[in-house]
């Protein structure tokens, strides 16, 4: 089996406020972007990893990545995640098969840890349909309603049988870039196929590859890269 990593990194990710793109935003001295890449070049059964920029990104060009030696550049980003996925597929065509395995990870989640990585491609195996790192939830869920900019409680959601989907989300190149023709408005790949009456297989993975969104989140990564540097002994 073939594997290859994909990883839209084509967002303006203005929430985080820091005035350039969330994947570009310093991390621990790096573009936040540079860390799952340096995850997913570091998993040896990935053949290549291919990062979807913006078709008019200026930022790429100013960093040198030329130690990660299975990167490939697509510049064909589009409006959504998920049309920059699919321009990414698209854009892949001629260096894969059908049946290859595509990981599709968000650029914004940069503690990603490659024994992870293994671990969904152990447990999707040789699966029909697919799968994606999950943690089973945690909290209680309100749904809320904002008016007047007061946010109250309209319902406890029951938790029971929730999972908060992460990335990686693993699928055969033909059938996800087939999902996401069929069903092109979802926000990740999972429920492109789930649109397909397909069931993808939940690998439970843990809360500490978070997505990046908000300030405060940036904060928690640079907390747990530090203390994963500071356990293997590195210096910082
Ligand atoms: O904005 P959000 O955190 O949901 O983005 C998730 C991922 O999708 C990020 O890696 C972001 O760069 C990417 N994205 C993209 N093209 C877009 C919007 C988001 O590649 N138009």
């Amino acid at each position: 089996m073939t594997y290859h990593a994909l990883v839209p990194a084509a967002g303006g990710g203005t929430r985080l406020g820091a005035g350039l793109p969330k994947q570009y935003v310093p991390l621990c001295g790096q573009p936040l972007l540079r860390h799952a890449l340096t995850t997913l070049c570091a998993v040896p059964a990935i053949a290549r990893v291919f990062v979807v920029l913006a078709p008019d990104d200026p930022y790429w060009d100013r960093y040198d990545w030329s130690d990660l030696g299975k990167l490939a550049v697509l510049r064909c980003g589009g409006q959504t995640r998920a049309s920059s996925v699919c321009a990414g597929l698209r854009a892949m065509v001629a260096q894969v098969r059908a049946d290859d395995w595509v990981l599709v990870h968000d650029a914004a989640r940069p503690c990603l840890r490659v024994a992870q990585v293994e671990r969904l491609i152990d447990e999707v195996g040789n699966d029909r349909v697919g799968g994606l790192l999950a943690t089973p939830l945690a909290d209680t869920l309100k749904r809320g309603e904002c008016r007047e900019g007061v946010a109250r409680v309209t319902a406890t959601v029951p938790r029971e049988d929730l999972w908060q989907a992460q990335t990686p989300q693993m699928f055969r190149h033909a059938m996800l870039l087939h999902a996401l023709e069929y069903a092109p408005a979802v926000t990740d790949e999972a429920s492109a196929l789930e649109a397909l009456g397909l069931r993808p297989l939940l690998v439970a993975a843990d809360a500490s590859n978070l997505k990046v969104t908000w300030p405060g989140d940036l904060i928690l990564a640079e907390a747990i890269l530090f203390a994963r540097q500071r356990a293997a002994g590195a210096p910082g």
